[in-house]
Parts: structure tokens; sequence; C-alpha cells
């Protein structure tokens, strides 16, 4: 099956928006075994449209169309949708009839520009659109099937899961001699990606049914496998075999799969434990702090957190003895393992973590140059232990790797603590 994306809006060819629903599409369909042959942004210029209509059309079994659907005069798709095809735009008594629905329920007057959008193509198959007002418009053009939604990312995206995906999964499961897919993504940390190809190397060609992927999404790589079989059942059984084989040698490098999120695996694993955790922060400035509470329920494992900028909020809050600021400096093995004791403290928790180094770019001394990081974790029962870490790379990155490894360093206790059975 061809399926081509026809992205359209001024702000997409001016700098102003990534176009992000494009990737979202692409990888969806790439998890059907669907890879988009074609993907064109236009600017919103009436002919440009409608001969890219035309031309996709004319190439292509499914073409999805993104934008141009709203109530302001920038949002013209349907017409020259209509002008592709030949056939004039009607007042659709259906759209209309949501459209008072969502705009009666919101308190507001139907105004003229709000009537824009209840005109579709004749022939045109309106969908309603549960997050938005402007519909999901089905049409044909030639022999290709086209799908004209609206561009908001959120719209988009519940109404390519919701209405279009079905559609197109229907299609491919009647094809004779289909193909079936299982997929599984493993998400490690603290591993490069060069040492991930490697520790998996070995398994691949032990599983020919199953393709390898490999994806950086820094601090994580993960592996992404993909099996291929006949019929669902053997998909299965191959991703599964594959998958054990991969887990064993990743060994507790892997945190998660699929959408298992980092923070959210650690928070679970302290809750498990009965434990509680505190932070203190200087390089970081509070980013573990916000990546572990943008997980909901954070709340009854993570305490709190201090943002210990200065040497002066170094002593002040987390106790760090003046004497070993002086000796030490901030940026120092005692210094982290200090802060790491002083937060636990402070705030009566289980585990203390803390993070002290030179994010750079300026800063940092010949011993422990920019990019070198301290971090330490204070536990009951053991000696508060402080690893100390260099990152390549800018300010940004030094952050991320910090807080990452300081976070890591909490996850490897937890789990040699109590081994996974
Ligand atoms: P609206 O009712 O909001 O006008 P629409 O269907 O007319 O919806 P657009 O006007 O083209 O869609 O886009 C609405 C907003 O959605 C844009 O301002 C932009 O922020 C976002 N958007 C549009 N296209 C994309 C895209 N391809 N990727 C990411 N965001 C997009
Ligand atoms: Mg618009």
């Amino acid at each position: 099956m061809r399926v081509e994306l026809l992205c359209t809006g001024d702000e997409l060819v001016t700098g102003l928006i990534t176009d992000t629903n494009s990737t979202y599409l692409e990888s969806r369909l790439f998890d059907l075994g669907i890879k988009v042959e074609r993907v064109v942004l236009v600017g919103d210029v009436r002919p440009d449209i409608t001969q890219a209509l035309k031309d996709a059309a004319s190439r292509a079994d499914v073409v999805v169309v993104s934008g141009g659907l709203g109530p302001t005069a920038d949002d013209f798709t349907l017409e020259c949708a209509a002008e592709a095809a030949g056939v004039p735009l009607e007042e659709d008594a259906q759209v209309l009839g949501w459209l008072r629905e969502r705009y009666a329920a919101r308190g507001l007057p139907l105004n003229p520009s709000a009537l824009r959008m209840i005109r579709v193509p004749r022939g045109a198959q309106p969908v309603r659109n549960p997050e938005g007002s402007a519909p999901l418009v089905l049409m044909q053009l030639g022999k290709a099937q086209l799908f004209f939604l609206p561009g908001v990312p959120r719209e988009f995206r519940a109404l390519l899961e919701g209405e279009v995906f079905p559609r197109i999964r229907a299609v491919l499961e009647a094809r004779p001699g289909r193909t079936y897919r299982a997929f599984r993504l493993l998400r490690t940390v603290g591993m490069p990606e060069s040492e991930l190809d490697l520790a998996v190397a070995p398994v691949a060609p032990r599983h020919p049914r199953v393709v390898f992927g490999f994806r950086t999404h820094a601090p994580e790589n993960h592996l992404k496998l993909m099996a291929e079989a006949a019929s669902q059942s053997e998909a299965d059984a191959a991703l599964a075999a594959a998958e054990a084989e991969c887990r064993q040698v990743l060994g507790t490098r892997t945190f998660g799969a699929d959408a298992d999120e980092y923070a959210a695996v650690l928070l679970e694993l302290l809750r498990q434990a009965g434990a509680t955790l505190s932070v203190a922060e200087s390089c970081t400035g509070g980013l573990i702090a916000q990546q572990l509470t943008a997980i909901p329920g954070s709340s009854s494992v993570f305490i709190g957190g201090a943002v210990v900028y200065s040497e002066k909020m170094k002593a002040a809050w987390v106790g760090v003895p003046e004497q070993v600021l002086e000796q030490h400096t901030a940026v120092s093995r005692e210094t982290a393992t200090a802060m790491a004791d002083g937060v636990r403290a402070a705030c009566d928790t289980t585990y203390g973590l803390s993070v002290t180094g030179y994010a750079g770019p300026g800063g940092g001394t010949p011993e422990d140059p920019v990019g070198t990081v301290y971090c330490a974790l204070s536990a009951p029962g053991v000696p508060t232990r402080c690893e100390r870490i260099s990152v390549t790379g800018d300010r940004d990155r030094v952050r991320l790797f910090a807080a990452s490894h300081t976070l890591e360093m909490l996850r490897q206790h937890l789990l040699a603590a109590t081994p996974i059975p």
C-alpha cells in the first residue's frame, strides 16, 4: 500500500513550527508495516495545495492531509480538494449539528467564521472530531483515498488513532498473504549506543525473523525489536524469544519496555521498597526534581529537593561543613557526599541523592575539567557512595547525563537490594 502525507500551513515552511504530525504518522504506520513513500510540505497557497493533492492522489493509494480545516481565512484545504476533484463545496447538515452542539456546550455563538467549517466537497464523508470543531473528512480522488485532518497535533493524533488507522488496518487485513508483526521497545540507560549494539550483535543472527533497530534518545538508548511472520502467534513467539535473550545480555541496563518512563519505573521501585527519597542538586538546578515530579503520584515517595547552587546554600540547607567546601571546593567527592547525607537528614528520607559538577562552558579545574560531575547516594546501613563521571558535550548534555547517572545510582542500588526473580 502506497501512503503519502501532505502537510499544509505557512508556519511549516517558514521555520515557525516543526512538522511533528509527519513523524507521528510515520512511526505509527511503520508499526503496521507501512513505510510512508513521500511527505510534502506546502504553504498556504491555493494553487499549490490543489496541485499537491492531485499529484499525491495520482501516485498513492492513501493520502493523509494535515491542516487548514479550521475557521480562519488561511484554512482552505477543503476548497482545494473540491477544486482538485472538480466538485463544489456544499454545506453539510450533520457537521452543522456537531458544531452547534460544541459551541453551545462552551456557551459560544456560531459565528460566520465557524460556519466555514460546515462546507465539505460534494461526495466527501465528514467524521466527527472528538477533540475539536473541524471534522475529519474522507474523500476519493481518482483511485486514491484521501483523509483530511486538522493540523492541531492533539486532534490529528486522536483522529488518526480513532478513525484513520482502523480503516487502513482493515484494508491491510483484507489483503491475501499479509504479514503479521509484533514489536517490543527495550529501553536502556547508562549504556552508549555502540555498547548496546555490541551486546546484542551475537543475539541477532539467532533470530532471523526479528529486525533489530537502534535509537538514541539521550540519555537513553533503545532497542526496537520487530518480528514478522505468517501468523500473529508465530510473530509473538519469535519476538518473545528474541526479547528474552536481549534482556539476558542487557541485564539491569534495561529499565523498561515500550512506553515505560524512567522516572516512573524508579518511583515504582521505591514504592515497592516502602522507601522515600530526597535530592540535593547543584549543577542540574532542579532537573532531577522536575523529572520525578512530572510523574503523577510521585509525592508518596519523593519528599523534597533542594537546589543548592551556591556554597552558601550548600551549607545552609543541606549542612555541608564550611571547611569541606573550603578544603575540597563545591565540586568534589566530599561535598557531594555531604550533600547527599545532609538532604537525607534534613528531609528524613530513606535515601538522599546529590549532584554537583561543572556543566560549562566556563569553569572547571585542571583535575576536574568542564563535564566533571560528582553524584552521591546516601542510603541506610551502607557508607555513602560517590561516583565521579566525565560527560562530553554542551551544558544541556552535561546536566541531562548528570541527572540520569545520579538517579541510576539509586535504581541500581534498589535492584541489588531486591534482586528481580
Ligand atoms: P485550526 O482549527 O486550529 O485552525 P487547522 O486544521 O486549520 O486547525 P492549522 O491551522 O493548519 O490546522 O494548524 C493549527 C495549528 O496546529 C498550527 O498553528 C500549528 O501549531 C499546529 N500544526 C499544524 N500543522 C502541524 C504539523 N504538521 N505538525 C505540528 N503541528 C502542526
Ligand atoms: Mg487553522
